[in-house]
C-alpha cells in the first residue's frame, strides 16, 4: 500500500508556478501581490453529512474546491492559492484519482494553486480546504454593507439543489427532465466568481447562498443592520422548478434551500443598469427580487439578532406576508 508521501506526491502536487515555494516542505511560501488584502475562508466536508460516501469522486473534489471558491466570490475577491487537509478511511487510488481530478480541475479553471495541505487517516472521509484570494483595499463585498432603499439582486435560480436532494430523498417528485436538470446544481455547483469581481464598486453587500436564501440574505440584514422586503414571485426559478412554484415543497426548497452557491447581493438603484449589462456580459442571469428596508423599531434587535433579522425581513407573495418554519440549514438546529 503506497504510503502518505507516496499519495501526496502523486495525488497532490501540481505545479504551483506563482507561489514561492509549493507542496514539500514545513509551509508553503508566498508573496502577495502588492498593496491587495487577502481574502481567506476555510470550509469542511464531512462524508454523511455534505456529501454521500457514494457519490463520485469527481464530484466530491469538484464541490469541496466550489464551496471555497464561492466563499471568494461572495466578497469579490480572486482567487490566488488553496490548502487541501483530508482524512481518508483507507488509501482508496480509484477514490484519489477522482477526487484530485475534481478539485484541480476546478482549480486550475480558477487560477487557483494548491500550495500545501495534510494527509491523514481518519474514520469518516473529511476534507477540509482553506482557500486565500486577494482584492484591492475596501473593495471587498462585506456583509455588513447593505444599505436601506438598495435593491436586492440574486444570480442564476434558486432551490435547484436542495430540490434535487429532497427528489433523492423521496420527499418530492421530479420528473426525469426536472430532475436532469437540477442534480447538476447538487453535484457540481460553480462559483460565481466572476461575478463577485464585476461587482467590485458596483455591489453594497453580497452573500452566497450556501444554507438558504432566506438564511442567508438575513445574515446581510443582521450584520447591516437593516429589513427587506422580498418578492417572492420574483425570485428565480429554473425551467425545471417553474411549473412547481405552487408545491410547498419547492417554495421551501427556494426559500430555505442550501447549496445552491448563487450569490445574493444589495445594490444601490442607480447601478440597475450596469448589473443588467454584467449578466449579458457573463450570460447569467441577475434577477432583482426585492429592496432593503430601514429596520422597523419592531424589529431592532432587542431580544437576539437572529430574531431581529427574522422579523426585519418580510417575504412577500401577491402582497401578502409567508411565513417560514425554516429559514435554512443549522448544523446545531433541532
Ligand atoms: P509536516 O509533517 O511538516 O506537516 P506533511 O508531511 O504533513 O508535513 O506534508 C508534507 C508536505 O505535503 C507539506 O508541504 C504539505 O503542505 C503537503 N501536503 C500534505 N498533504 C497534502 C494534500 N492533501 N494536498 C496538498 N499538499 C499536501
Ligand atoms: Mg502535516
Amino acid at each position: 500500500m503506497p504510503g502518505e508521501f507516496d499519495l501526496i506526491a502523486k495525488y497532490f502536487s501540481r505545479p504551483t508556478p506563482h507561489a514561492v515555494l509549493g507542496v514539500g516542505d514545513d509551509c508553503a511560501l508566498i508573496k502577495p501581490t502588492p498593496d491587495m488584502e487577502l481574502a481567506i475562508s476555510t470550509d469542511m466536508l464531512i462524508a454523511g453529512r455534505h456529501f454521500m460516501p457514494s457519490d463520485g469522486p469527481g464530484t466530491i473534489g469538484h464541490k469541496a474546491m466550489a464551496v471555497n471558491l464561492s466563499d471568494l466570490a461572495a466578497m469579490g475577491a480572486r482567487p490566488r492559492y488553496a490548502l487541501l487537509s483530508i482524512a481518508l478511511p483507507e488509501a482508496d487510488e480509484k477514490f484519489l484519482q477522482g477526487f484530485a481530478g475534481g478539485f484541480f480541475g476546478l482549480a486550475q479553471k480558477h487560477g487557483v494553486e494548491v500550495i500545501g495541505g495534510d494527509t491523514t487517516r481518519g474514520g469518516l472521509l473529511t476534507i477540509s480546504v482553506t482557500i486565500i484570494g486577494e482584492v484591492p483595499p475596501g473593495q471587498a463585498l462585506r456583509r455588513d454593507a447593505a444599505q436601506a432603499g438598495d435593491d436586492i439582486w440574486v444570480s442564476g435560480t434558486l432551490g435547484d439543489a436542495a430540490a434535487a436532494l429532497a427528489h433523492h430523498q423521496g420527499k418530492l417528485r421530479l420528473e426525469t427532465g426536472q430532475a436532469v436538470q437540477c442534480f447538476p446544481r447538487l453535484f457540481v455547483p460553480s462559483p460565481r466568481i466572476e461575478l463577485g469581481l464585476a461587482l467590485r464598486r458596483i455591489a453594497h453587500a453580497c452573500i452566497d447562498v450556501s444554507d438558504g436564501f432566506a438564511a442567508d440574505l438575513g445574515h446581510i440584514l443582521e450584520r447591516s443592520y437593516v429589513g427587506a422586503d422580498v418578492w417572492f414571485e420574483q425570485l428565480p426559478l429554473s425551467d425545471a422548478l417553474l411549473p412547481l412554484r405552487d408545491n410547498p415543497a419547492v417554495q421551501d426548497c427556494v426559500l430555505a434551500g442550501g447549496d445552491d452557491y448563487e450569490l445574493v447581493f444589495t445594490a444601490p438603484v442607480d447601478k440597475r443598469e450596469q448589473i443588467e449589462s454584467i449578466g449579458k456580459k457573463l450570460d447569467l442571469r441577475l434577477t432583482r427580487a426585492g429592496q432593503v428596508t430601514p429596520l422597523s423599531l419592531e424589529g431592532r434587535g432587542v431580544k437576539g439578532e437572529g430574531e431581529a433579522a427574522d422579523k426585519a425581513m418580510r417575504i412577500l407573495h401577491h402582497g401578502q406576508p409567508m411565513l417560514l418554519d425554516r429559514s435554512g440549514f443549522d448544523h446545531f438546529g433541532p
